[in-house]
């Protein structure tokens, strides 16, 4: 494939505005994937993905389309030509952006995709600058034009005063009814250019992400910049100098599809034995090997806005979390990790996220897809600013501001929506601020952040313990006019988490020494055993290897069991 005939774009858009229901369409339209492969949002693979609806990775395929070129003079009509087109499905989330602007690296053009009711949003915002900075050629797509309460007109005055974007270049689609879609594809080959690279250049290719697979090993995703790419051919990593010899080459078609070469300007798949996934370094630029080239400019670091403890809910499942956590991070580059210990926890791991959405996700994919149990302690850390709808400024406003923010900046988006900036402690915001923000304005606000200085404020630590004895996992940084608040309300609800025992036990929270909440358990003993008249021997084994799977999910604290749950449940009162 000539470079010319070549076009690499992605989808992006704000969440649930519809980009990875178009991805689809565009892989039936292609024969990419069969019609009605009875799963929705192909792209979407994981787990997690499934379950919320939602895309956290971008995913890349290749689709093969036969052109018409409709030129205004008879000359310019001619036959069909194929052309190979690389899509890059985006996530929407703001912490998945780093995500985003990864993809965008492969890519010389972007779909923006608007709902035609709900208009631009925080995150179309966003990625719509993540975009412009790329210099890609943007194309707006207004979708979901179907719905009854479809207004393209007034998302096309948006488009143009939000982003200078020309109304009349704006195509109207439905990826429901499969209205316009025929123009997509047209539009993407017509108005956005082919991949810069030279093919006479030595090679230098891009490494987009990675992931490990079982019976292959390490599997990158490329993008080859300059150069041809072969199997068999030797190349080395321009960050690590380490040589590999490429052993399988291709195309996502959209499963992994051997081609044995890749050309200038495609994006691909690649296999050369690395053996361990730090090998695989996100953003590295891989070459030639005994050629030297310049390296690619790679990716911006990631900066992290919340930092939690993980620690296997069983010490001895250290090693194996130790292995998962480092197969997930090869697969999400943007999540930091350094080890710790905790004296309540044992050995853990202390890793740094995008956001607490990025956090859940993480968890859920460690549970998922390698079988870990985790217990996750506070999140903790720095950042902020918002966007919300004009009929609901003032609950906004007062939400802000009892969540000590300062009001920044207060833009008119058109009559009907207002961009707020603030800057706001990242505490306040960062367990339940999204959906109360969410619940007052019916859900109409949405919400972007971006970390902000630190500020000098006045905190204290807030301690929980166990028959007096600290438990550090639990400890909270909070503002002084909320620590007592937040002492009773963590006493209360740790208590209904402990079973009684053999003893007293009494639960209290302390700033210092001074004790602000206090609760007892009183002693009693559980026997799981007490109902079990007679000598069923295998209903009596059976409670008892219940109870031994129940212990597996405590935590020891002292002579205290606190279940799992009791960490996530109280992560969600602080
Ligand atoms: P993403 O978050 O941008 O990837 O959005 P999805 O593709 O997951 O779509 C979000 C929801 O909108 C799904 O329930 C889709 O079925 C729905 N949807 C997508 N496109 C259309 C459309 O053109 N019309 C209507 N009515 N619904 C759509
Ligand atoms: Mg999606």
């Amino acid at each position: 494939f000539p470079t010319e005939k070549i076009r690499n774009f992605s989808i992006i858009a704000h969440v649930d505005h519809g980009k990875s229901t178009l991805a689809d369409r565009l892989l039936e339209l292609t024969g990419t994937i069969k019609r009605g492969h009875g799963q929705p949002q192909y792209l979407d693979k994981l787990q997690v993905e499934r379950e919320r609806g939602i895309t956290v990775k971008a995913q890349t395929a290749t689709m093969f389309y036969d052109h018409k070129f409709q030129g205004a003079n008879d000359i310019d009509v001619q036959e069909p030509r194929r052309f190979l087109l690389n899509l890059i499905d985006t996530p929407g989330h703001v912490d998945f952006s780093y995500e985003v602007s990864r993809s965008l690296a492969a890519c010389q053009g972007a779909l923006l995709v608007v709902d035609a009711a709900q208009g631009v949003q925080a995150q179309t915002v966003a990625n719509f600058y993540l975009a412009f900075e790329s210099n890609l050629t943007i194309i707006p797509v207004i979708n979901k034009i179907d719905q009854p309460t479809a207004d393209p007109d007034r998302v096309k005055a948006q488009l143009k005063s939000m982003f200078d974007l020309d109304p009349n270049d704006a195509l109207l689609t439905s990826a429901k009814t499969g209205q316009g879609l025929e123009h997509v594809l047209p539009a993407v080959i017509e108005r956005m250019p082919p991949p810069p690279g030279n093919c006479n250049s030595p090679l230098r290719m891009l490494l987009l992400d990675s992931y490990y697979d079982e019976y292959k090993g390490v599997i990158c995703h490329v993008a080859v910049v300059d150069g041809t790419l072969r199997k068999g051919d030797k190349i080395s990593s321009a960050a690590t100098g380490q040589s590999y010899e490429v052993l399988d080459v291709g195309i996502m078609h959209p499963e992994l599809t051997p081609t044995g070469v890749l050309l200038t300007g495609q994006v691909g798949y690649v296999v050369s034995g690395m053996r361990s996934t730090k090998e695989a370094r996100v953003g590295d630029t891989l070459h030639q090997s005994r050629t030297i080239v310049e390296p690619l400019p790679g990716f911006k670091p990631v900066k992290h806005m919340v930092f939690s403890g993980v620690y296997p809910v069983d010490g001895s499942d250290f090693e194996a979390l130790n292995h998962a956590i480092e197969r997930l991070t090869c697969n999400d580059a943007s999540v930091s990790v350094t080890k710790e210990s905790s004296t309540a926890l044992g050995l853990g791991f202390r890793c740094g996220f995008l956001g607490l959405l990025h956090m859940d996700v993480f968890h859920q994919r460690l549970e998922q897809e390698y079988g870990a149990h985790v217990i996750s302690t506070v999140p903790t850390v720095p950042y902020i600013f918002e966007y919300s709808d004009g009929r609901y400024v003032g609950p906004v406003i007062t939400l802000c501001s009892e969540r000590r923010g300062e009001q920044l900046e207060y833009t008119f988006i058109d009559s009907q929506r207002v961009c707020m900036k603030y800057r706001l402690p990242l505490r306040e915001i960062v367990v339940d601020f999204y959906n109360e923000l969410k619940s007052i304005t019916s859900g109409y606000a949405s919400f972007d952040y971006e970390d902000s200085e630190y500020q000098a404020s006045d905190l204290v630590k807030l301690d929980l313990l166990l028959n007096g004895q600290p438990i550090d996992a639990m400890a909270a940084i909070v503002h002084t006019l909320k620590a007592q608040r937040l002492g009773r309300d963590l006493v209360e609800k740790l208590k209904k988490f402990i079973d009684r025992q053999m003893f007293e036990i009494t639960i209290q929270a302390a700033i210092g020494s001074k004790v602000v909440a206090r609760e007892t358990v009183s002693a009693m003993r559980k026997n799981v055993l007490a109902k079990c008249y007679g000598g069923d021997v295998t209903r009596k084994r059976k409670l008892l290897e219940k109870q031994k799977e129940g212990k597996k999910r405590m935590k020891r604290v002292g002579s205290v069991d606190i279940p799992q749950e009791a960490f996530h449940e109280l992560l969600k009162v602080s």
